[in-house]
């Protein structure tokens, strides 16, 4: 089967379509075949080595979904052919964290596509409880951008307690889980401030559509002067100091991403202060990425798509991620 494979030493520069064998299943596994994939910063950290990666050589994909093409002998509720997407975690489910509910911090975890060969390739082999059907009325672009980008953001609005009415800030609204916290915390009841310099969030269900600086007067309007309950930002360094500026007493800053750097400095008396709440999310559970299969069936939610690359171009794919032209997501076509 064609693959995308990456060797060491690591980076896109060592990433290349090739002819590999196809894998074979154990019993608890299945073999799929891919359709779509959705390319994330998670895709680009593993190409290039900054998380743990296995096997080496590697085949990287962490979001992605197909048709089932076989199945191992202790696999039930699956059949050839059904459409599926991929829960992106690995677990145990035998762990304390597993046990609690939490199998996306399962302790011998990871994820799929990184700890795992993943799906930018013809054929992917996952395990059983990864695999997820999703009705015939959820698209390929639609199916396949839930794993990672819908369900970071769903999770994400979850962990932070958000109530109907609640004012949520969402910074970089225009990217993959950008997107899906804007529509998702509108479902959810709240007043929805987007910072983006894209006009077609809108579309998304935003309330107002603002640059950082016009933030505060945004929330003058749409809040009438008081400070968000919440702020989702995934931006990273370039942002933090200022999303915690938009908070209200009590607010909670919500992070689970720092695309434009690791560090950030704050001022410790703004966040004790006013009882600031700082909350890290990272995944989300699989009764979670089930409730957004519902949510996409219904059409209440969906991704905005950019671009889509076929398998052979998978490094522009990659690297287009970090173009400013970049309008929406990018997506990796395998096969029908
Ligand atoms: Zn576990």
């Amino acid at each position: 089967m064609k693959a995308a494979v990456v060797n060491r030493p690591f980076g896109l520069d060592n990433l290349s379509v090739i002819d590999v064998p196809d894998a074979h299943i154990s019993d608890d596994e299945v073999k799929i075949r891919v359709a779509y994939a959705g390319i994330n910063p998670v895709d680009y950290y593993i190409i290039s080595g900054l998380n743990n990666v296995n096997p080496v050589p590697h085949i990287p994909g962490s979001e992605f979904g197909g048709y089932v093409e076989e199945i191992g002998s202790k696999v039930k509720n699956l059949n050839k052919g059904d459409r599926v997407i991929v829960y992106p975690r690995v677990f145990d489910g035998t762990c304390d964290l597993c046990i609690s509910g939490k199998e996306y911090l399962c302790r011998n975890g990871g994820i799929v596509g990184g700890i795992t060969n993943g799906g930018f390739a013809e054929y992917a082999v996952v395990k059983y409880q990864n695999v997820m059907k999703i009705p015939n009325n959820v698209s390929w672009e639609k199916g396949v951008s839930l794993p990672i980008a819908g369900l970071t953001a769903f999770h994400a609005l979850i962990e932070s307690g958000i109530q109907p009415d609640d004012t949520v800030v969402v910074v970089g609204a225009s990217g993959n889980t950008g997107q899906f916290a804007v529509q998702l915390a509108k479902k959810m009841g709240a007043k929805v401030i987007a910072i983006s310099s894209k006009p077609w969030v809108k579309e998304l269900g935003a309330d107002e559509v603002v640059n950082m600086n016009q933030a505060l007067n945004a929330l003058q309007r749409v809040n009438g002067g008081r400070l968000a309950d919440v702020v989702i930002d995934s931006i990273g360094s370039k942002t933090v100091g200022r999303s915690i500026k938009l908070l209200d007493t009590g607010g909670k800053f919500v992070t689970f991403g720092a695309l434009t750097g690791q560090t950030a400095s704050m001022i410790i008396s703004e966040i004790y202060s006013r009882e600031i709440k700082i909350i890290g999310v990272t995944g989300g559970t699989r009764r979670e990425l089930s409730r957004l299969i519902d949510l996409a069936s219904r059409n209440e939610v969906r991704p905005i798509i950019w671009k889509v690359f076929s398998l052979l171009d998978i490094k522009a794919a990659i690297s287009s991620l970090f173009s400013r032209e970049r309008n929406g997501r990018i997506l990796v076509k395998v096969s029908g």
